[in-house]
């Protein structure tokens, strides 16, 4: 169904931002780490706002089964031997993430907020930082504990894990886009940074969700059903500002951009039926590169990209708050 099409079927969703429960319909897909799982999951745009997310969220055993799965963040890089295309990426990704803590932050207690595998916090720790992390799988916290030493509480952030203002930096990689409750989650973050503290970001974008259409349900910025919301720069805005900080940068990376087009384009290929559709989407990527990867990093570039990165810092206690989380954006 083409976005044109109205819906107000957004089953009782109220959105993130504005409160709104009114939807137009933007696309769907699978859970692609679960092949022959056949259940869609839906992205649908607020009528009120624009903002995107999906409708009706997933019920918390369904999103339990997703995580459950072979999660690509959740390999473990220390235990890989040799050097795979994967973990040379990871470390690639590592060192991005550390070469920015240390560009913007110059604190030297840092908190992780889904630490997956763990490997920031081993390179952040490296660089000079102490290190405390909170993660969802009970088996990584126990890989992390048992075999880095990190102090790692299993579970989501939640109040009373370690003493209020006590942070100079927190950090939610690849976060924000996955938990139920974003401005909950921003909330308890601020609560725990010092004033003036540091919030790093990355994530997929509002922009990216609506581009790569050609790729259906392969555009890896979907994983359905585990992102749940995708943030434009004047939505994270305004859910910064609710929950006490200022968003102060919002960049999107051309080799983001690139890495989406390439990812999906693996994911698109790989999945045909036979060989000679393989053969077939392999031309037909290749051609489409042309075109679209060249719009895909000019708008990367003007800020609209596929990823972004983005830093907020706590505000002072004597700065004023004035929004309401119902106004619009
Ligand atoms: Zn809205």
């Amino acid at each position: 169904m083409p976005e044109t099409e109205c819906t107000t079927n957004g089953f009782g969703t109220r959105c993130t931002i504005c409160g709104e429960d009114h939807w137009t319909f933007l696309r769907e897909g699978r859970d692609l780490c679960r092949p022959g799982y056949e259940v869609r999951f839906r992205l649908s745009r607020c009528m009120a706002c624009g903002h995107v997310m999906q409708t009706p969220q997933p019920s918390d055993a369904e999103l339990r089964a997703a995580y459950s799965t072979d999660y690509a963040p959740y390999r473990v890089t220390w235990k890989e031997p040799g050097w795979p295309l994967w973990k040379i990426l990871r470390h690639i990704t590592t060192w991005r993430r550390v070469r920015r803590l240390k560009r913007y932050s110059r604190g030297s207690k840092l908190l992780d907020v889904g630490a997956g595998a763990g490997d920031f916090i081993d390179a952040a720790h490296r660089a000079g930082w102490d290190v405390r992390a909170v993660e969802y799988n009970e088996e990584l916290v126990s890989a992390i504990r048992a075999e880095l030493g990190f102090e790692v509480h299993v579970g989501e952030l939640r109040p009373g894990l370690w003493e209020e203002n006590s942070f100079d930096a927190i950090i939610l990689w690849s976060v924000i886009e996955h938990v139920p409750d974003p401005l909950d989650t921003l909330r308890l973050a601020c609560s725990y940074l010092r004033p003036g503290g540091q919030l790093f970001f990355q994530l997929p974008t509002l922009y990216g969700i609506e581009r790569g259409q050609w790729f259906g349900e392969h555009w890896t910025l979907l994983d359905l059903p585990r992102h749940l919301n995708f943030f434009s720069k004047e939505s994270l805005s305004r859910l910064c500002a609710l929950a006490g900080m200022d968003l102060m940068i919002f960049k999107t990376p051309t080799l983001d951009a690139a890495w989406c087009y390439y990812a999906s384009s693996v994911s698109y290929i790989a999945q045909a039926e036979t060989s000679a559709k393989r053969v077939l989407r392999l031309v037909s990527v290749g051609m489409r590169a042309f075109i679209l990867l060249p719009d895909l990093i000019f708008r990367a570039w003007r800020a609209r990209g596929t990823e972004a990165f983005a830093l907020a810092f706590k505000k002072e206690a004597n700065e004023p708050n004035h929004l309401s989380h119902h106004s619009d954006v």
